[in-house]
């Protein structure tokens, strides 16, 4: 099995948008083999941001991610899948990102970007840990 963590951040939630983007999801084939909606506090958030505590934008990413619940779920697919959903959600910044992924077709904002996926194989296992300890 290979698995990945991904984020539905609170701008997709508030947009009424989970279902269009867990849809892209399941039409690619992968499978959702863990799913909870939940409001994320300051010290989760510093767990699954570690790279990114101290910077510029790590008060404004902060506030944002803790603003409403996000939907957490742990995706499974035959291989590198981790990489299959990087590429389904494009570029980090939405507006760079490419027509056809979820950034690019629904996001306009730079921190209001509607999906979090892991990065590598090493961060989707820390990050799976810390949202989904008992899988
Ligand atoms: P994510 O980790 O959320 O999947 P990412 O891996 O594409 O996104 P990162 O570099 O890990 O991007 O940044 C984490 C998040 O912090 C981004 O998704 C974005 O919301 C925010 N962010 C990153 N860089 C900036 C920046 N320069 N200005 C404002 N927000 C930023
Ligand atoms: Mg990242």
């Amino acid at each position: 099995s290979d698995r990945t963590l991904v984020l539905l951040k609170p701008d997709t939630v508030e947009r009424k948008l989970i279902g269009e983007v867990v849809s892209r999801f399941e039409s690619k084939n992968l499978d959702i083999v863990a799913m909870d909606l939940r409001t994320l506090d300051a010290d989760t958030l510093a767990r699954h941001y570690e790279e990114h505590v101290g910077k510029g934008f790590y008060g404004e990413l902060v506030e944002f991610m803790s603003r409403g619940p996000v939907l957490a779920m742990v995706v499974e697919g035959p291989e590198d899948t981790w990489q299959v959903v990087r590429n389904m959600m494009g570029a980090t910044n939405p507006r760079d990102a490419a027509p056809g992924t979820i950034r690019g077709d629904l996001g306009i904002l730079f921190t209001e970007n509607l999906v979090h996926g892991s990065d590598s194989l090493e961060s989707a296992t820390r990050e799976i840990g810390i949202f989904f300890p008992n899988l």
